[in-house]
């Protein structure tokens, strides 16, 4: 990933918790700010600028569901919300509020790294600037019209196929598991649908005439996934 360092500030009032998530997140690379309750995270929020939030949304004082809006209020940080057990009102407030994930307590702090590493990712994604027009060699896509052409001529793609191949293009050269295509292409995650990514892997190989032995576009990285590379850089 990039070699910038993340910010990350979590606001959780259970010492254990917290310190446990932060040093999680700090071997992650990230850098960290840990505070026990809402106004100390407003004031460190206003302080400093913040890559993510992990907020608890039950904090001493003022509660997480104030400090969500207020946040919100300001800055499209991605926030996750951890909730107690079975919640389920509280959760759906939290999303409510704002917040873009939540996980519910007792969580495993792997996952919540995970969670966030993939929201960071994709708010990243959102801030880059948007060409209208690409070219990888051959591979023409045209991003504002949905199209895509190869040798000249129009292929006709799914929704589903070109939202993986732009997925996949964006970062030529960048392997991409199936489980995180299945993620970005079908927008859920459930591991029995990592073979739906390599049948749509499969349609999209023959429509842009892509030989899998002799792949021009999209490589196999085999037991990981996929990877695309662009036919003039690998020159
Ligand atoms: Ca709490």
């Amino acid at each position: 990933m990039t070699g910038q360092t993340r910010r990350i500030l979590i606001v959780e009032d259970e010492a254990q918790t917290r310190s446990v998530v932060e040093a999680y997140l700090e071997r992650e690379g990230y850098w960290v700010t840990g505070v026990g309750n809402g106004e100390q995270a407003l004031e460190a929020f206003g302080a400093h600028t913040y890559d993510g939030v992990i907020l608890d949304l039950n904090l001493p004082g003022l509660p997480g569901e104030v400090v969500c809006r207020r946040i919100r209020d300001v800055s499209d940080v991605p926030i996750i919300m951890l909730t107690a057990k079975g919640a389920e009102e509280e959760r759906i407030a939290g999303l409510d509020l704002g917040a873009d994930d939540y996980l519910v307590k007792p969580f495993s702090p792997r996952e919540l790294v995970a969670r966030l590493r993939a929201l960071l990712r994709r708010a990243k994604a959102e801030t880059e600037p948007q060409r209208s027009r690409v070219e990888y060699g051959p591979l023409e896509i045209d991003l504002a019209g949905h199209k895509v052409f190869v040798d000249g001529e129009e292929a006709e793609l799914t929704a589903s196929e070109y939202k993986l191949l732009t997925t996949l293009s964006r970062y030529p050269g960048r392997v991409y598991s199936r489980m995180e295509l299945v993620e970005k292409v079908l927008g859920y995650d459930f591991e029995g649908y990592e073979r739906a990514i390599d049948s749509h892997i499969k349609n999209l190989r023959a429509k842009l005439g892509d030989d899998p032995k002799e792949p021009r576009f999209i490589h196999t990285v085999f037991g990981v996934g996929y990877r695309f590379e662009s036919p003039v850089e690998a020159q």
